[in-house]
């Protein structure tokens, strides 16, 4: 999540009704245009197919306590009250047609798989919740514990939430979230990713990964190879934030999943420009968007202040119709590639 994505929106309720095409005859099964069938993906309410996901938000937060790892405590917020200011935000989605929300919180950051549960219940919308560390911003919610762990016992952590579930919830990830420094990989984030990768090796949880620049993410993504893994199971989240655009073009002719993540409606025209440069370069099978938008924060008064989830809605929709993207574009978008994207696989090389 970046802090500077918070600002607030103009309420104006342009409704959209996003189709969703039906699959060209004569496509091939696991054809990059449409979701492979036979593929599952784990919600909080357990195992749907991919194809039930639907219209995805791929990288939003519900909650997120900036307290650090040394003072984190879920004591810190009431579900009934996080419930309560979080809920309209999702009904307002709910009605633009989005079915599903990938919540991108890591553990000691806020991430509550029951309050997930919960807001699933109530809104009938899939969640996402996820397993791993997160290393970005200099450790800051990194657990003690995490230094003195090898890369098997990390693993083994989150392998073991993936079987078993989180903290005695029942409740298992569907994808890993990690987070690492800006720069070249500390070997305290190689640990990260390799553990990451012996994850992905033994349950099939793709890899979203904090990363922002091209350099710790052409590192991860070769970390991950060097254990025999496809950049496919590898998602380079806050990819807006490299300054080359050629470098997010690389990555995902690589195969990798290039989460483009901070739309907001100041940049939309921006967004638009990156898509077309994806459609044209073939690649737009490969890119993720979303606006990393929410959340509540606990300690602050009535949960802060709070950024809705809509300009994907209200704003970068209606710009790629106008600048000629089809239904079939905006689906490969939001419905298939988060259905490939998050599908619980084994990808090797
Ligand atoms: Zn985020």
């Amino acid at each position: 999540m970046n802090r500077y994505s918070r600002r607030s929106f103009l309420k104006d309720a342009v409704k959209l009704s996003i189709c969703t095409p039906l699959i060209p005859a004569g496509l091939k099964f696991g054809d990059k245009f449409q979701i492979n069938s036979e593929e599952n993906i784990m919600t909080v309410n357990g195992m749907v197919k991919a194809s039930d996901l639907g219209f995805t938000l791929s990288h939003e937060h519900i909650l997120v306590d900036f307290i650090g790892a040394e003072h984190y405590d879920p004591r810190r917020w009431k579900h009934e009250v996080v419930i309560k200011a979080v809920k309209p935000y999702l009904d307002e989605i709910k009605e633009f047609g989005c079915k599903s929300f990938v919540e991108c919180t890591p553990e000691y950051i806020g991430r509550d798989p029951e309050l997930l549960k919960k807001l699933s219940d109530l809104t009938g919308m899939l969640f996402l919740t996820n397993t791993g560390f997160y290393g970005a911003a200099d450790n800051k919610y990194m657990p003690g514990k995490a230094y003195d762990m090898d890369t098997g016992s990390l693993a083994e952590l989150w392998i073991g939430e993936s079987e078993s579930g989180i903290n005695g919830s029942g409740i298992k990830p569907g994808f890993m979230k990690i987070g690492v420094a800006p720069g070249p990989l500390s070997e305290l984030h190689q640990k990260i990713v390799k553990a990451a990768g012996q994850t992905h090796l033994e349950t099939g949880l793709s890899i979203a990964s904090h990363t922002g620049p091209a350099i710790p993410a052409f590192e991860e993504i070769t970390l991950l190879q060097s254990l025999g893994i496809d950049p496919e199971a590898f998602i380079w989240v806050h990819a807006q934030n490299e300054k080359d655009p050629n470098q997010r073009l690389k990555a995902a002719k690589m195969g990798a999943w290039v989460s483009i993540d901070g739309l907001n409606p100041e940049n939309a025209d921006q967004y638009v420009n990156w898509l077309q440069d994806f459609k044209k370069h073939d690649l737009l099978h490969k890119v993720l968007v979303s606006h990393d938008a929410g959340w509540y924060s606990p300690g602050e008064e009535g949960g802060g202040s709070f950024t809705p989830y809509t300009a994907i809605f209200k704003d970068l929709v209606p710009k790629l119709k106008t600048n000629g993207f089809t239904s079939m574009e905006i689906n490969q978008l939001f419905t298939v590639n988060p259905g490939k994207a998050f599908a619980k696989k084994v990808r090797k090389v």
